[in-house]
C-alpha cells in the first residue's frame, strides 16, 4: 500500500509512510529519501537531524480525493557551524502551505476564470488562492526584456469617462505583454524604463512604436516623450540616441494612422481581464494577474 502510494503521489524523492481517509479527504504522511540536507551557512552537508518538524500542505486531488500531505521538514545540525537548520524541499516552499505543483495548478485555472470562482470550486479562499498565484508569480517575475527588440507603447483606460490611463508595453515580436505602467506620465514611464537599465535599452534597436488609440494623445504622447529624452540623457548617452532614432518612427506612426492588430489584441484582452475581478483597484495585482496570462507557459 505505502509502494502504491508512493507511486500515486508521484514526487520525486518522497515516500508515503501512512494514509488516511477522512471523509473526501486523503491524508498522507510523506517523507523525504535523502538522508542529508545542505548547510546554508556553510554549504557543507549534514547528517546529523536535530528535531522533526511536521506541518501540513495542501497537493494536488487524487480523483475525487482531496489531498494534504503531512510533510516532515526535518531540522539539522550543522557539524561546522554548530547550528541547526531546516531542510529546503523543492517541492513545497518555505512557510508554504501548499506544494508548488498545487499552486500551479491554481494559478493555471486562475488565468482562465477568476480568482473568486476558483477559490469556490476548490474550497479554499480568495486569500489562499490569490497566495499561489503570487507564489507562482515570483517565478515569471521580473520580464526579462534582454530580448526585447520592438516594442511597442499602448494605453487603456482605468476607469472610462474618468480621463485616467495606464500605459502598456508589448513585445512586438513575441506578442507579448511585457508590463504596465500605472500612469500615463513622463515621471511614471520613466521609473519604468530605468528598471530595465541601460544594456536593454541600447539593445533595443530597431523600432520604437508608440501608439495611442486616441489621436488627440499625439501631442500629449510625444512632448512628453521629449521632455523625458532630455532629463534622461546624462543617465543614458548612448540609449537617449537610440530612443531619439525611434521617435521619428512614432511620429511617423501617428501620421500613418495604422493600427496596430498585436497590441489591439492584447489590450482587448486586458479589457476582459478588468472586468473578472480585480479590475485596477490594486495596480500592482493587475498586472501581476496580465502578465501570468501571457508568461504562465514559459514556466517549465
Ligand atoms: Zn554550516
Amino acid at each position: 500500500m505505502k509502494r502504491l502510494m508512493t507511486q500515486l503521489l508521484n514526487l520525486n524523492g518522497v515516500i508515503v509512510e501512512d494514509s488516511r481517509q477522512r471523509d473526501e479527504t486523503l491524508i498522507l504522511s510523506i517523507r523525504v529519501a535523502n538522508k542529508k540536507a545542505n548547510c546554508p551557512r556553510c554549504k557543507q552537508t549534514s547528517y546529523r537531524l536535530h528535531q522533526n518538524r511536521f506541518h501540513l500542505v495542501r497537493d494536488l486531488p487524487m480523483g475525487t480525493y482531496e489531498v494534504i500531505l503531512r510533510v516532515n521538514r526535518r531540522q539539522f545540525k550543522c557539524e561546522y557551524c554548530k547550528k541547526p537548520f531546516s531542510e529546503i524541499l523543492n517541492f513545497v516552499g518555505n512557510r508554504k502551505r501548499f506544494t508548488h505543483r498545487y499552486a500551479q495548478m491554481i494559478t493555471e485555472e486562475v488565468i482562465h476564470s477568476d480568482i473568486h470562482n476558483v477559490a469556490k470550486k476548490n474550497g479554499l479562499t480568495d486569500e489562499e488562492v490569490w497566495s499561489m498565484v503570487m507564489a507562482i508569480a515570483e517565478e515569471i517575475m521580473p520580464i526579462p526584456v534582454e530580448k526585447l527588440r520592438r516594442l511597442g507603447i499602448d494605453e487603456i483606460s482605468l476607469v472610462k469617462g474618468q480621463g485616467k490611463f495606464i500605459v502598456v508595453w508589448v513585445d512586438l515580436e513575441t506578442h507579448k505583454l511585457v508590463g504596465l505602467v500605472p500612469e500615463r506620465k513622463q515621471p511614471e514611464i520613466e521609473k519604468a524604463m530605468q528598471k530595465w537599465g541601460e544594456e536593454v535599452l541600447a539593445k533595443i534597436k530597431e523600432e520604437f512604436h508608440q501608439i495611442f488609440e486616441e489621436r488627440k494623445d499625439l501631442g500629449t504622447g510625444t512632448l512628453e516623450l521629449i521632455d523625458w529624452l532630455k532629463k534622461a540623457e546624462p543617465y543614458y548617452k548612448k540609449s537617449v540616441k537610440t530612443i531619439k532614432r525611434w521617435l521619428a518612427e512614432v511620429v511617423g506612426y501617428f501620421e500613418r494612422r495604422t493600427t496596430n492588430g498585436i497590441v489591439e489584441g492584447i489590450n482587448n484582452k486586458l479589457k476582459v481581464l478588468k472586468r473578472c475581478g480585480f479590475g485596477f483597484r490594486n495596480f500592482n495585482n493587475f498586472e501581476i494577474r496580465a502578465l501570468l496570462y501571457w508568461h504562465f507557459s514559459d514556466i517549465s
